[in-house]
């Protein structure tokens, strides 16, 4: 028997409703992205487009899935890592949810879930995956029964890094899209802090540095070609090391700065090198959607790992490592 689950995803700027059955078939995905006329995202405001644009996602994304509520099995929400005031909206409607229709509630690490809807999408049992988005970065591997975060920055996200540069280059939220246009005019690559730590890596004096570029007159589209020569450069020195410690056969790039092809092509290289398997998840399935949280959820649910709606608070400092995963074999 299959199982339907209905994810919904509010951990930031985005909010998701997704219709996934427990044979893998992804049936409907809706988003919508809070997008600032100027300045960062105030985490009051992207719950409040939460609340507000929530209901109509849901409506469209059962419509899309060509079932109606009464035939979902199963919820599942982001319950973390994320900003407060959104995951309590999302988990709001979750439990509501959950409560109306008298079915089981499950709470899913956000981090997690792009993890496994990539291992859905690829069919990878067991990969290295690359994590960038606008909140996270991270390589993570599967090892002792959890996602081990093996490597992540030491201050800011490269797509936060990308959106800042952007903003204070005169560019429309969100930037990562536009910069990775600029630089492909670009001709000449200044140099920029080139910042790896161990198996960690550092954005902020990066961010710095190239601002510093384009108020000296450097052109614009060589300050971008130098960015994310020297972001994508780091990322891939410490997923490189990851493979080699871990000696996994899979290497997967996730999140929405997956979107970016010169990242997908360093990357890919990067697995020709090690001889091992490469995949870069569709775009749809790359930023944070609700799917990911439905597909993670009927995992989560067939290993028995739900949560009662008492006990659901959510976590907004939730690490990938914290989360069991009972899905897995050790
Ligand atoms: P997410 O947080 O997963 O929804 O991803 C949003 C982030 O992805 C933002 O920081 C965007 O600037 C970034 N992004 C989207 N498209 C691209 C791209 N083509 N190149 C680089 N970054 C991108
Ligand atoms: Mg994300």
């Amino acid at each position: 028997m299959v199982t339907i689950c209905l994810g919904l995803e509010g951990t930031a700027h985005s909010f998701g409703a997704g219709v996934v059955s427990s044979d893998g078939k992804v049936m409907s995905n809706v988003w919508d992205m809070i997008r600032p006329q100027k300045g960062g995202i105030h985490p009051r405001e992207a719950a409040r487009h939460h609340s507000e644009k929530g209901p109509t996602i849901i409506r469209h994304a059962l419509e899309e899935a060509g079932v109606t509520a009464q035939d979902i099995q199963l919820v599942a929400f982001s319950r973390g890592p994320g900003l407060g005031p959104c995951l309590r909206t999302t988990a709001t409607m979750a439990r509501v949810l959950a409560l109306h229709l008298s079915v089981p509630l499950v709470g899913v690490n956000h981090c997690v879930a792009h993890i496994e809807i990539g291992c859905l999408e690829s069919g990878f049992q067991d990969p290295v995956t690359v994590y960038v988005s606008g909140g996270n970065t991270q390589v993570i591997a599967f090892a002792g029964g959890r996602f081990r975060t093996f490597g992540e920055t030491l201050d800011i996200a490269i797509g936060n890094m990308l959106d800042v540069f952007g903003r204070s280059a005169g560019m429309r939220f969100p930037a990562g899209p536009e910069i990775e246009r600029e630089a492909q005019l670009g001709r000449e690559y200044h140099a920029l802090p080139y910042s790896v730590k161990g198996m960690d890596l550092s954005y902020s004096g990066m961010l710095t540095a190239a601002r510093r570029l384009l108020s000296g007159g450097v052109p614009l589209p060589d300050v971008c070609f130098s960015i994310q020569e020297t972001a994508f450069g780091m990322l891939a020195e410490i997923a490189e090391r990851a493979i080699a410690h871990t000696k996994k056969r899979e290497l997967l790039l996730t999140g929405g700065v997956a979107r970016n092809s010169r990242l997908t092509e360093i990357l890919s290289g990067v697995a020709v090198r090690h001889d091992v398997r490469f995949h870069r998840v569709s775009p749809s399935l790359a930023g944070d959607q609700g799917a990911m949280i439905a597909w993670t959820g009927i995992l989560q649910y067939l290993a028995g790992n739900t949560v009662d709606v008492a006990e659901s608070q959510v976590l907004p400092r939730w690490r990938t490592d914290e989360q069991e995963i009972r899905w897995r074999a050790m």
